[in-house]
C-alpha cells in the first residue's frame, strides 16, 4: 500500500528546471529519505509534497488522493524545518498546543494530546521551559512532538539535524529512527549528509540535477551503485581501470595491471569498475581467490575506529580500509605490499 505517490513531477524557477519529472511511491510507515548535494533539488520536492510550493507539472497522491494543488493545511501532512523554529515566546507547553488551539480543539483534549507528544520526545517534566532553557537537541523535540500532536499521516523532515553538533547529530538519528518505528509514521527526509540517509532509512532516492539517480535500500544503493554518480557521492570508490581482453556469451576477460580474470556481462568498452576500499585487501593470505597485485603505501590515515590506507599500483592510487582492531600497524608509509580483491566485489558500472 503506497501513501506517497509521485509521477512526472516537475518544478521550473524561471528556466532553472529545480526538479525535473521525478516518479517515486513510498510505502505505509516507510522511512523515505531524499539525499543528494545541495541545489539538487531536494526541498523543493519535500515543499511541493507538503503545498508550500506549487509543481509546474506533475501528479502527488496521498493514499488515492490527488493532492496536487491541494491547501497546505488540508494536507494531513506534519513538516518539521531545518532550523526548527519553535516560538521563543512561548514555552514548551503552549509551543506544542499552538497547532491544536488553531483548530479550536477543546482544552481537555488539548492537555492529553500534549502529554502523549510529550511522553512520544521524552520531554514530560519540560512543559513550562522556553526555548532559551533548553539545549538544540531538547528544541528539535520539541519541533518534532509540536508535529506530531497533529496527528499527521506523512511526516516531512527537511535536514532536521543540521544545526546539531556531530555528537548530537549521531545521537538524535538513532533516536529519530526509534521514534519513527515505533510510531510506524511514513516518513520523507531531507538531508544532504550520507551517514544519515543510510543509518536511517528504509529507503532512499538518490538525487543529482534535478532527477533521481538511484531508489534503493541503503544496502543497495552502497553495495550496487547504478551509475557514476552515486558510486562517487555515497562512500568512497576505488575506480579500477580494467583492460578488457573480450566478452561473450555473458561473460568478459579483463586485466587489470597484467593480471587477467573473468568477470560476470557482456561488455563493450564503455564500462566503468568500482571497488569498495574495505575489499581490497593488503597483504592477503588467501590469495588464490583474489587479483593480486604488487603496490606501495603512499600515505597511512588514523580515521578512529579504522585506519585508510592510500596505496599506489602501476599508475594507479586505490584506498584500502581496515577496522583498527586488525593488526596492520606494522605496515609503514613507503613499504612495498601485495593488494588483492576478489572478482565478485568489483561493481560494474555501464553509464
Ligand atoms: P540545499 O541542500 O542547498 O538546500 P536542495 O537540494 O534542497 O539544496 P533546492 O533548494 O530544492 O535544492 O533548490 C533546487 C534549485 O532550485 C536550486 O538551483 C535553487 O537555486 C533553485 N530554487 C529553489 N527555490 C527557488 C526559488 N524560490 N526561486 C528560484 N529558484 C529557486
Amino acid at each position: 500500500m503506497f501513501d506517497v505517490q509521485i509521477n512526472k513531477l516537475t518544478k521550473k524557477f524561471e528556466d532553472n528546471v529545480a526538479v525535473n519529472g521525478i516518479d517515486f511511491k513510498i510505502n505505509s510507515g516507510e522511512f523515505f529519505s531524499i539525499l543528494g548535494p545541495s541545489g539538487c533539488g531536494k526541498t523543493t520536492t519535500l515543499r511541493m509534497i507538503a503545498g508550500f510550493v506549487m509543481p509546474t507539472a506533475g501528479e502527488i497522491f496521498i493514499g488515492n488522493n490527488d493532492i496536487t494543488f491541494q491547501a497546505p493545511e488540508k494536507r494531513n501532512i506534519g513538516f518539521v524545518f531545518q532550523n526548527y523554529a519553535i516560538f521563543p515566546h512561548m514555552n514548551v507547553f503552549e509551543n506544542i498546543s499552538f497547532g491544536l488551539k488553531m483548530r479550536n480543539i477543546d482544552q481537555k483534549q488539548i492537555n492529553e494530546k500534549v502529554k502523549i507528544a510529550l511522553e512520544q520526545v521524552n520531554l514530560i517534566g519540560y512543559e513550562t521551559r522556553y526555548q532559551r532553557e533548553l539545549s538544540g537537541g531538547e528544541q528539535q523535540r520539541v519541533a518534532l512532538a509540536r508535529v506530531l500532536v497533529t496527528e499527521p499521516q506523512i511526516l516531512l523532515l527537511d535536514e532536521p539535524l543540521s544545526a546539531l553538533d556531530k555528537k548530537l547529530r549521531e545521537e538524535m538519528k538513532i533516536w529519530i529512527k526509534e521514534l519513527q518505528k515505533k510510531l510506524k509514521i511514513t516518513t520523507v527526509y531531507v538531508t544532504h549528509d550520507q551517514s544519515e540517509a543510510l543509518t536511517m532509512s528504509d529507503r532512499i532516492a538518490i538525487m543529482n540535477k534535478g532527477n533521481i539517480s538511484q531508489i534503493g535500500t541503503p544496502d543497495d544503493i552502497y553495495e550496487k551503485p547504478q551509475n557514476t554518480f552515486v558510486a562517487d557521492f555515497i562512500g568512497t570508490s576505488n575506480f579500477i581501470n580494467l583492460k578488457l581482453i573480450n566478452s561473450s556469451s555473458g561473460k568478459s576477460k579483463v586485466s587489470f595491471s597484467d593480471i587477467e580474470f573473468e568477470i560476470d556481462g557482456d561488455f563493450n568498452d564503455n564500462f566503468k569498475c568500482i571497488l569498495r576500499p574495505e575489499h581490497l585487501f593488503i597483504n592477503p593470505t588467501n590469495k588464490s581467490e583474489l587479483v593480486s597485485v604488487n603496490a606501495r603505501i603512499k600515505i597511512i590515515s588514523y580515521q578512529g575506529s579504522l585506519i585508510k590506507y592510500i596505496v599506489e599500483v602501476n599508475e594507479q592510487t586505490l584506498t584500502a580500509e581496515f577496522s583498527n582492531s586488525m593488526n596492520l600497524n606494522r605496515l609503514k608509509e613507503g613499504d612495498n605490499v601485495t593488494v588483492g580483491f576478489n572478482p565478485n566485489s568489483l561493481v560494474i558500472i555501464k553509464d
